[in-house]
């Protein structure tokens, strides 16, 4: 399907900042501060040594705009080709970017209910229209539901969060599928919690040419980084890119992300660890009658039971924190359990023998 971008139309002709490369021995451009770390940080040895050994060695320079070290070693892990890949400060800024530029038809977006808040937030932000389609009971994608929005609203952006946040859940493939070739707009999959499931829809891409895939590190160790990407078409990505900030991402998660793509067998393993672990807790809260459990593809499970209120806060007393929902009336009596170390998942499930023998 060949759509045509949405853009919004002042961004057609329009002069996005442009940053100078940074490959030049003298840099009297950027009115950086000539002086370096060395200079102005009183670290011990082993700090610079540690920083150096990082390649950090231009704290007092601006970070690289064109990201393209990163985005090389990105496209190279997803075997896709130059121009298919954004970068953000997190995913939740790629959201907001998605958001300034593609929206230039309805100015509609549209998102499911319960799933990841920033989608409203920003959409009501930045004055759009949200149109909200709420998962059934189950948390389950009602896709003829969506069809029929689509047909009312025609939304420029439709996010999909799968696994889905709070509930864990994946969609269906083939509903996802449904959405997309029904859009005229742009589908955001947002693939966050991807790693934590079987399945990605990065191969599919090249089918898709209104699907945009968002995916985050934050998830799989480095949430300090704060690094999102974008996957899609280079036409899409180009003109999401037209408001990008111009320094939007660190240097050093831009080194360090850099390492991560080289080499992912450790974060493999943790992976694989916290898989073994969610089905150890999954199984431990099936036990519990109190209690229902919603079947996870992520590194979370929720969960509902009679009072959340009362677990949380015994939880929170004994040093403990859960994610408790308060104003969602689909989470009433929802917490939302994150899959941690054997160690943490052992004293939760300690925690919840206390609070449910009592
Ligand atoms: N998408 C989903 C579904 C999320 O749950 C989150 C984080 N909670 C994000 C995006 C944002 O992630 P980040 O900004 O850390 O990349």
């Amino acid at each position: 399907m060949t759509n045509k971008i949405r853009l919004k139309k002042f961004l057609k002709d329009f002069d996005s900042y442009s940053a100078d490369k940074t490959n030049f021995a003298y840099r009297l451009n950027a009115n950086e501060s000539p002086f370096n770390f060395e200079n102005i940080f009183n670290s011990s040895a082993l700090e610079k040594k540690f920083l150096k050994s990082m390649k950090i060695k231009d704290i007092n320079r601006y970070p690289d705009s064109t990201q393209d070290k990163l985005k090389n070693s990105i496209l190279k892990f997803y075997g896709l080709k130059k121009g298919q890949v954004l970068i953000g400060n997190g995913s939740d800024e790629l959201i907001l970017y998605i958001l300034l530029t593609l929206t230039g038809k309805s100015s509609k977006v549209l998102y499911l209910d319960p799933s990841f808040s920033m989608y409203k937030i920003l959409t009501k932000g930045l004055g759009l229209k949200g149109v909200s389609v709420p998962l059934s009971s189950e948390f389950k994608l009602d896709v003829e539901k969506v069809l029929k929005k689509i047909t009312l609203h025609d939304p420029d952006i439709i996010f999909i969060a799968s696994p889905n946040n709070p509930s864990g859940n994946s969609f269906k493939q083939e509903d996802i599928i449904k959405i997309v070739n029904f859009s005229k707009g742009i589908v955001v999959v947002d693939e966050a919690y991807s790693d934590y499931s079987d399945f990605s829809f990065v191969k599919s891409l090249k089918s898709y040419k209104n699907m945009l895939i968002m995916k985050t590190m934050s998830k799989v160790g480095f949430a300090s980084l704060r690094l999102g990407f974008l996957l899609g078409e280079k036409s899409l990505i180009d003109s999401v890119d037209k408001l990008r900030l111009p320094y939007n991402v660190s240097s050093f998660s831009q080194l360090i992300a850099t390492k991560f793509f080289k080499d992912q067998s450790i974060i493999e393993k943790q992976i694989g660890i916290i898989k073994t672990q969610r089905m150890k807790v999954e199984a431990f809260l099936n036990k519990i009658p109190d209690i229902k459990v919603y079947s996870s593809d992520s590194n979370f499970i929720l969960i509902r039971l009679k009072n959340s209120d009362a677990l949380f806060s015994f939880l929170k007393s004994n040093d403990l924190i859960v994610k408790n929902f308060l104003n969602n009336k689909k989470l009433n009596n929802c917490l939302r359990i994150t899959v941690g170390l054997p160690k943490e998942n052992n004293r939760l499930m300690l925690l919840l023998s206390n609070f449910f023998n009592k």
